[in-house]
């Protein structure tokens, strides 16, 4: 009787610790996993909006190995990748595929290739070019020269003043996330000194097909949409499409995109007629609402900035004159962060890489600039 009643009040108090553990108790990098389909799991981080971004990792056990959608981009990452691999199967991971060449989806990657080194790495031509050229290395070098941890001390200095760095005012309700975005960083700033770039070894224009033993993997480029090299999984037998950054939930990210090709990637990601689509990021989408919600905002991004850059506006006043005010509420649902993020990640790179695309200027130029000389 006693020793029950101990363990009710030690199970008691397990419950009371962890109702009052804070939402950031949990580790960056720790995952949640889940089996949509025999054989084909997911991992998320939860709180998609926590940064660093986490991407969602798809795993697909076949008959003879193991093949990796976006595998991690932070070293930590791919560690607890590999760990569950383990647990699930004792075959060997064959195939790592990138889906595009932003560092959050390889830059973890490391650990299951030093595990697995006879393992391809899978990507568009062009995320191998990327990764290998200016894009990606300047980056990590930034990155690793301290710049997580300098843009920390402007978050911080921004929570300390009150206002945001582009003048605008914090709303209190914004304070917990920033307050945590300057705590994780040092983790953060750990990480990326541990990256390496593993750039793919096996590449594809248009299509590439995997044969898993009796499981069939298609890998699709549907022309360029978050990047010039978006790769899509789709396992056709079970109705699974892992859509790498072309589809990002709760607020897409459009940095150096292409507006106008991305609503047709779209439609071919709708197209397939998936039953579970594993964005890049954020919550699993079983219907269509929240891709034709994505096709219906870069729709009204294109067509107003062509407008206006043919009306001969300046850049300035085409930022100015873009009205996402249709969208926006059904992205944001009035939340501060997904406010301030919607114009961050989504609106204002989405206006700046439309903007390119109209005047032809390189959106993901491969080399450096040569540097200016002063006379
Ligand atoms: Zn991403």
């Amino acid at each position: 009787m006693l020793h029950l009643r101990a363990a009710f009040v030690a199970s008691l108090i397990a419950v009371l610790l962890l109702a009052a553990a804070p939402a950031h108790a949990v580790g960056l990098f720790d995952l949640e996993w889940s089996e949509l389909a025999p054989g084909v799991h997911v991992a998320q981080r939860p709180d998609p909006m926590r940064y660093p971004v986490v991407c969602n990792t798809v795993v697909v056990i076949g008959d003879d190995g193991v093949l990796v959608f976006d595998a991690g981009g932070f070293p930590s990452q791919g560690e607890r990748v590999l760990a569950k691999i383990k647990s699930l199967t004792p075959k060997p991971v064959q195939y790592i595929v990138i889906s595009h060449w932003h560092g959050d989806h390889n830059r973890g990657i490391a650990p299951i290739l030093d595990a697995f080194p006879k393992a391809q790495i899978v990507g568009h031509t062009f995320t191998r070019a990327a990764m290998l050229g200016a894009p990606g290395q300047r980056i990590l070098k930034s990155e690793q020269a301290g710049g997580v941890r300098d843009t920390a001390a402007e978050v911080k200095k921004s929570l300390d003043e009150g206002k945001f760095f582009d003048g605008t005012p914090l709303d209190p309700a914004e304070k917990p996330f920033f307050e945590r975005f300057v705590t994780d960083a040092v983790e953060h700033q750990a990480e990326v000194m541990r990256m390496r770039i593993t750039p793919p070894t096996l590449t594809f224009d248009d299509k590439l097909d995997i044969k898993l033993g009796k499981r069939l993997v298609q890998l699709r480029h549907f022309g360029p949409g978050n990047t010039k090299g978006d790769a899509v999984m789709i396992l056709p037998a079970e109705r699974i499409v892992a859509a790498g950054d072309t589809v990002v939930a709760p607020i897409p990210y459009a940095f150096g995109s292409y507006p106008a090709s991305w609503v047709s990637v779209l439609r071919e990601l709708n197209g397939t007629r998936y039953k579970t689509l594993v964005p890049g990021h954020g919550p699993l989408q079983t219907d269509t609402t929240f891709l034709d919600l994505m096709g219906e905002a870069l729709t009204l991004v294109a067509s107003q900035v062509n407008a206006a850059v043919a009306q001969g506006k300046p850049a300035r006043e085409v930022f100015k004159s873009v009205d996402l005010s249709r969208v926006e509420q059904r992205f944001t649902k009035g939340d501060p962060i997904l406010q301030r993020f919607f114009g961050f990640y989504f609106r204002d790179p989405a206006i700046e890489s439309a903007l390119n695309v109209a005047k032809g200027i390189e959106n993901e130029k491969l080399t450096e600039d040569p540097p200016v000389k002063t006379p």
